[in-house]
């Protein structure tokens, strides 16, 4: 990582000015929009920067801590550090780690000992019996039993893939849990499955307070997604980029060989979704001291991407487009015969060839039933036509099969 003083010295203004127009990115700020060589050179910040999130009124950091990890209940070094460098906004969820996750934040909050010192952001998967509105209730009162604490500041309804989820009676719940006092702020979170119609649907009919959702470089070109970014800052709702990496196997990061004299590639991915002043805040997977440092520095960095620095991006985002699964599961799991689960199934992949979760990627697929990992026999050829990554699907889903079914 070269994002140190004298690299910082060395930044040049003219990058900006040279190269591909900014009008390929209207909603970016990047290096030479009003900062010179002082402020890049200037000290980091003593904190993470902070932003308002939507119409909430409160400042959070720009680097949320994501807590889809099992913390050491009796010091965790991670949630410490973070806590210590300004990142106090945990977003966790009830089905992280099979609950651990919530388990070993209680007693991080316990050590902090103020409850107003942290933002914490849960989710219930609303897995309805029959009463859905239920469910979402009964989960807000779990997560706060596991977590130790008499409310949220901020609870989502998680992984969202239906516009039926912003029916009225939803709406009208999240209107009483604020009232109950349980959680401050209500809204929502969506991976990829009808995102759009989702987030469209949210600034329409009002009451949702934050929404969560997949963001990164590679998807500034998106037309429908930017429409949808727009609604919701219109309607007033807090934008938190999530999957800010786009993963890709990391093979074929490397073939393309960023370089940058500011950052490394994870940092300029997080710096890429900061630099859209629509976005509030970025959540990102810290589960090593080394990644936390690496994404303090970045978002406590003046220095912003150069024009250099987004065309290598926008370089990878073109190379690397066919590795990268949205999660639109209904375009393509509709065109097979049979229940195979493509999108999860890629997802764990990723996880297996991006993160490093072997583990983590193996008892997933393990999850999954057998007729949901089927992969013998199926066509996936109409289901590959109708990708808007072009993805190889039938060659993805063997490699996932061949690496995660042991
Ligand atoms: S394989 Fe393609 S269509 Fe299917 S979920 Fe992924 S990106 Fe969407």
């Amino acid at each position: 990582m070269s994002n140190d003083g004298s690299s910082r010295r060395g930044f040049i203004k003219s990058a900006f000015l040279s190269g591909v127009g900014v009008g390929a990115w209207p909603h970016l700020s990047l290096a030479g929009e009003g900062d010179d060589k002082s402020a890049a050179a200037a000290a980091p910040a003593a904190a993470v920067p902070r932003k308002t999130l939507g119409s909430t009124g409160e400042k959070v950091p720009i680097l949320l801590m994501g807590c889809a990890q099992k913390f050491d209940s009796r010091y965790d070094k991670l949630l410490h550090r973070a806590f210590k460098e300004g990142v106090d906004y945990l977003d966790t969820a009830l089905v992280y780690e099979d609950g651990q996750s919530h388990k070993t934040i209680a007693p991080f909050l316990a050590q902090i000992g103020d409850r107003k010192k942290l933002w914490i952001t849960s989710k219930g998967p609303g897995r309805a019996n029959g009463d859905l509105v239920k469910a979402y209730e009964q989960e807000l009162d779990t997560c706060l039993e596991q977590l130790g604490t008499d409310y949220l500041d901020l609870y989502f309804m998680h992984a969202v893939d239906d516009v039926d989820r912003l029916e009225p009676e939803l709406i009208k719940m999240g209107e009483r849990m604020r009232k109950s006092g349980k959680t401050r702020f209500f809204g929502l979170s969506c991976h990829g499955e009808n995102e759009i119609a989702v987030m469209n649907k949210a600034a329409q009919v009002g009451g949702i307070d934050v929404i969560m959702f997949r963001y990164h470089f590679a998807r500034y070109g998106e037309l429908e997604l930017n429409k949808a970014i727009d609604a919701c800052k219109k309607a007033g709702i807090g934008l938190i980029a999530m999957k800010t990496q786009n993963s890709v196997p990391a093979e074929q990061e490397e073939v393309v060989g960023f370089q940058s004299k500011d950052f490394s590639l994870a940092q300029a991915k997080l710096k890429a979704v900061w630099a859209d002043g629509r976005i509030d805040a970025a959540v990102s997977h810290m589960d090593n001291t080394k990644k936390l440092q690496e994404n303090i520095s970045a978002a406590k960095s003046p220095v912003q991407l150069s024009m250099n620095d987004f065309q290598q991006l926008q370089r990878l985002a073109t190379l690397t487009a066919d590795y990268a699964c949205q999660g639109c599961a209904q375009i393509c799991e509709s065109r097979i015969v049979g229940e195979t689960k493509i999108a999860d199934t890629l997802r764990f992949l990723m996880y297996y060839e991006s993160y490093g979760e072997p583990d983590k990627a193996r008892k997933l697929y393990h999850r999954l039933s057998p007729v949901q990992r089927a992969v013998e026999g199926v066509d996936f050829a109409a289901a590959a036509r109708v990708c808007p990554k072009g993805i190889d699907i039938a060659s993805r889903m063997k490699r996932a099969h061949e690496l995660l079914s042991v």
